[in-house]
């Protein structure tokens, strides 16, 4: 059952949004403001957040902002009508996609469907097919990394960490992204544990690990693998 986070202030919309999605066989978690959200996200960890862009205090596209520079988790926006600007503001924002209220059930469920089909695609792909970049080639399925033509050994953590680096190579990955994605949303340890594993991998897949060139520090916001 598809579990989607519902971010909207206005209870007597968001009622009768619960009782369409779970009729429809989603599981719904409502919150009512844009600190809630972020919070209700990490803790449930949605298939899909319905974002209303209009809320008190943390407004939706911060709200979209501070998600996706941690997750590619699917973002449906919905606002009132003529907030043309808002439109084009939440697209770039990388939501996946928009509606304006109001809007009938059929076609509200019909875009849920949309964005979630076009979401799990690439999480199949990702599990499938090997990564490659920079001279570096890592097969999740077989749990094998070469570096430079050399099989290496890597232990669980350090592998985990180059394979997500790896799987978005070229885009900065956020501390708390990486932590959330190797170590679990619940870890609660030093983050300087993240440090300590980068500071390994270099070591074992940079030719100068003082001077890296594959794994690069983008300081203040986290960690990049080079995609050329
Ligand atoms: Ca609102």
């Amino acid at each position: 059952m598809p579990r989607l986070l519902l971010v909207e202030d206005e209870p007597a919309i968001a009622e009768g949004l619960t009782i369409t999605l779970e009729a429809e066989g989603y599981q719904i978690d409502w919150v009512q403001d844009g600190t809630s959200a972020i919070g209700a996200w990490e803790r449930t960890r949605p298939d899909l957040i319905l974002l209303d862009l209009m809320l008190p205090g943390m407004s939706g596209t911060e709200v979209c902002r501070t998600i996706r520079g941690r997750s590619d988790v699917p973002i449906i926006m919905v606002t009132a009508r003529d907030e043309e600007v808002d439109r084009v503001v939440g697209l770039e924002l990388g939501a996946d996609d928009y509606l304006t209220k109001p809007f009938s059930t059929r076609e509200l469920v019909a875009r849920i469907k949309a964005v979630l089909r076009r979401a799990p695609i690439v999480d199949v792909m990702d599990l499938d097919a090997p990564t490659e970049a920079m001279g570096v080639r890592l097969d999740r399925a077989r749990h094998e990394v070469h570096v430079d033509g050399d099989a290496i050994d890597l232990p669980p953590k350090e592998f985990s960490l180059l394979a997500e680096l790896m799987e978005s190579a070229g885009r900065v990955l956020s501390r708390q992204h990486l932590i959330n994605e190797v170590w679990g949303v619940d870890y609660v340890g030093d983050t300087k544990t993240l440090d300590v594993h980068i500071r390994r991998l270099r070591t074992r897949i940079e030719q100068d690990p003082q001077e890296p060139q594959r794994i690069q520090t983008v300081r203040g916001v986290g960690y990049r693998f080079a995609d050329q």
